[in-house]
């Protein structure tokens, strides 16, 4: 019996563990993670912000002509609503990135709720955009969130590659990233610290300031995740 129940429990737990944190999951919360792998396009997305350095991204993006999508938390869109704008009047993409940055893990629906709404209306007050898009925080989904994102007609958003650029230095972000895009690709970096005033995202900026020019001469298009998840945008 005890062999039974452990497998039985073993399952459910792999399930959960799938249903919270896998890329492809949508146990919780509908979300996707790449867009058509006809296509030879991918998206750059920046979570964590906005911060003091997003205006550099925003430069090295402009020179580039290169449109991304920013995952912002709304504490930061309260703390620098004029980047906020900035990122807009750029021609990217915001996305929500709740307003705290908590983990969802055993968290109430009505809490996960409260973190998307206040986060839109941060976002909405401060930019005049309405995000459809939601990256939550840590890629933790939990139950509560399909809800929350349907009221606010949220599409979740995972990544097909993380740059696990917090940690690494430029060459090595560099190095991780590169192999992994192809066709629809979603690359996940960060130009905040969750809530962190005067983050460093020095290694991130310079990353993309190398990843561009090679993904470019690779014939990539370069697009927000709107675009390359509905064409028609
Ligand atoms: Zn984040």
């Amino acid at each position: 019996m005890g062999g039974i129940t452990c497998a039985a429990l073993g399952g459910a737990g792999a399930l959960m563990t799938y249903g919270v944190r896998a890329r492809s999951s949508s146990l919780f919360a509908p979300s996707v993670y790449r867009g058509a792998a006809s296509q030879h396009a991918m998206a750059l997305t920046f979570d964590d912000g906005p911060s003091e350095s997003t205006p550099v991204l925003l430069r090295l993006l402009a020179e580039h002509n290169v449109a991304a999508t920013f995952f912002q938390c709304g504490a930061n869109v309260e703390r620098l609503p004029e980047v906020a704008r900035e990122v807009v009047r750029s021609g990217h993409e915001i996305g929500n990135h709740s307003q705290t940055h908590p983990k969802f893990y055993f968290r109430s629906p009505s809490f996960i709720r409260e973190e998307l709404t206040r986060a839109q209306a941060a976002i909405e007050n401060a930019a005049g955009v309405t995000p459809s898009l939601f990256r939550a925080p840590f890629g933790v989904r939990w139950p509560g969130m399909r809800a929350a994102q349907q009221s606010l007609r949220l599409m979740g958003v995972m990544w097909t590659v993380i740059g696990r650029d917090c940690k690494l230095d430029t060459k090595s972000i560099v190095r991780r990233v590169l192999p992994r895009i192809d066709n629809g690709a979603i690359v996940c970096l960060h130009d905040g610290r969750e809530l962190r005033a005067r983050p460093d995202v020095g290694n991130t900026i310079e990353a993309v300031r190398r990843l561009i020019p090679i993904l470019k001469a690779e014939g990539y298009r370069l697009q927000t995740v709107s675009q390359l998840i509905c064409p028609t945008n």
